[in-house]
């Protein structure tokens, strides 16, 4: 076949800055083939993966049960779209409603995805049960919720939102933990609440139960709906299968992603079947949402992650990084925070460091170990959640190489 020959021809980084549109900055090496926690470039050099395709790798790279849903669900049926139904979708959501507080499953095919439709179906909700005065979402400064024009503008970075017309209106932003704010700000013209139960992209920032508490309790007071985005804390990254498990409180809305495909692009809204019932047939929809061969993998990924093996197991993890990190502060002095739950961590730069996050990612790279960033002072570590122990060992071995090549 003439056609594969022609897809062989050699590439280099440089011909990503001829080619592609110049919203990204991709590394200078490019990753060829990955297995489990371990990554090769074009020129054969190894390297540990801790960023996980951003906490996407939920099983690390070509995961054998993902490999065979993929390619038994590739010889079967690929696509279909919302005209039919297919086997995985059902049998997909049945898992998550099993398990979860909700009793209805919405597909999408990204976290921004799932958020557009959860923050649709709130405004949906809202005007069939009191009316158009009630539309007021309220998020929190430094949230992330995707790149949607809506979900850009409900996340707290202005910088991301900016420079692209008028903007969603009715959307309004208090600082996380800070539940007097929110208290202030709510009243009966609130329609949600959406919050990351974790906030990932802003810099790893842990609630204080008595806000998360505080924010439901808000919330039932002035009939709005508590959205949580769990598109990075959800599908076992933070020990449970989603967060809010252990925070003690069930939002009306979950949005999920990420590590749900653990690679392949797929998201989901769960919720109640009275919430849900204001999604109509027309109301809203996706040609791809809820594809086979991305819903066969996912309940693949499921079956793994969802066990009591794996949920410890990352517990397990999280303990080992945190003292490996705190060892290697302890011999280099260049952190000031320690945090953030199962395998979705953050290292805080202290003073003398501060915004040089980038730096250590760079340096990392080349000592052969991924790690990513969150903000500018703090880098952030999202492997995957079945990382064998020697890899975190020696990923975190060259880590230490990196930091000590920068900060002597
Ligand atoms: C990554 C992320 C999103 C966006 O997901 P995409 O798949 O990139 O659209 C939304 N919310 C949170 C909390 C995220 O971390």
């Amino acid at each position: 076949m003439s056609t594969s020959k022609s897809a062989q021809q050699p590439v280099s980084r440089a011909m990503f800055d001829d080619v592609m549109v110049p919203n990204y900055n991709p590394a200078k090496m490019i990753p060829v083939r990955g297995e489990g926690s371990r990554v090769w470039d074009q020129a054969d050099t190894e390297y540990v993966d801790f960023a996980g395709g951003i906490a996407v790798n939920c099983l690390g790279h070509c995961h054998p049960a993902m490999v065979s849903a993929l390619t038994e669900q590739g010889n079967k049926l690929w696509h279909l779209s919302n005209v039919f139904t297919n086997e995985p979708a059902i049998r997909l959501a049945k898992k998550l409603t099993d398990a979860t507080f909700a009793e209805r499953v919405y597909f999408a095919n990204s976290g921004a995805e799932a958020n557009e439709a959860a923050l649709k179906l709130a405004r949906r909700w809202a005007l069939d049960n009191h009316g158009e005065q009630k539309q007021q979402i309220i998020a929190f400064t430094k949230g992330f919720h995707g790149r949607t024009f809506f979900t850009v503008t409900v996340g707290g970075q202005p910088a991301y939102s900016e420079g692209f017309g008028p903007k969603p209106g009715g959307i309004e932003h208090v600082a996380y933990n800070d539940l007097e704010a929110l208290e202030k700000l709510m009243s009966e013209k609130t329609c949600a609440v959406m919050m990351e139960p974790l906030q990932g992209e802003g810099g790893i920032i842990s609630p204080d139960q008595e806000f998360v508490k505080g924010v439901r309790e808000l919330c039932d007071k002035h009939h709005a709906l508590l959205i949580f985005d769990e598109v990075q804390t959800g599908f076992g990254r933070t020990g449970s299968l989603y967060a809010y498990e252990q925070l003690g409180v069930t939002p009306d809305i979950l949005t999920t992603a990420k590590a749900l495909g653990g690679g392949f692009p797929i998201g989901a809204m769960l919720t109640t079947a009275t919430i849900a019932s204001h999604l109509k047939p027309g109301t809203h929809g996706s040609t791809y949402g809820g594809n086979p061969l991305a819903c066969a993998v996912a309940e693949a990924v499921f079956d793994v992650v969802n066990t009591e093996e794996v949920l410890t197991g990352v517990k397990q993890r999280e303990s080992l990084f945190k003292k490996l990190l705190n060892d290697i502060n302890d011999r280099h002095n260049v952190f000031k925070d320690i945090r953030g739950q199962g395998l979705l961590l953050g290292a805080e730069l202290n003073d003398t460091w501060a915004g040089k996050a980038r730096d250590f990612l760079n340096a990392g790279a080349d000592e052969g170990v991924m790690v990513l960033i969150a903000g500018p002072n703090v880098i952030r570590f999202a492997p995957s959640l079945i990382i064998p122990e020697q890899d975190v060992i020696e990923g975190l071995a060259r880590f230490e190489r990196a930091v000590a090549k920068l900060a002597g």
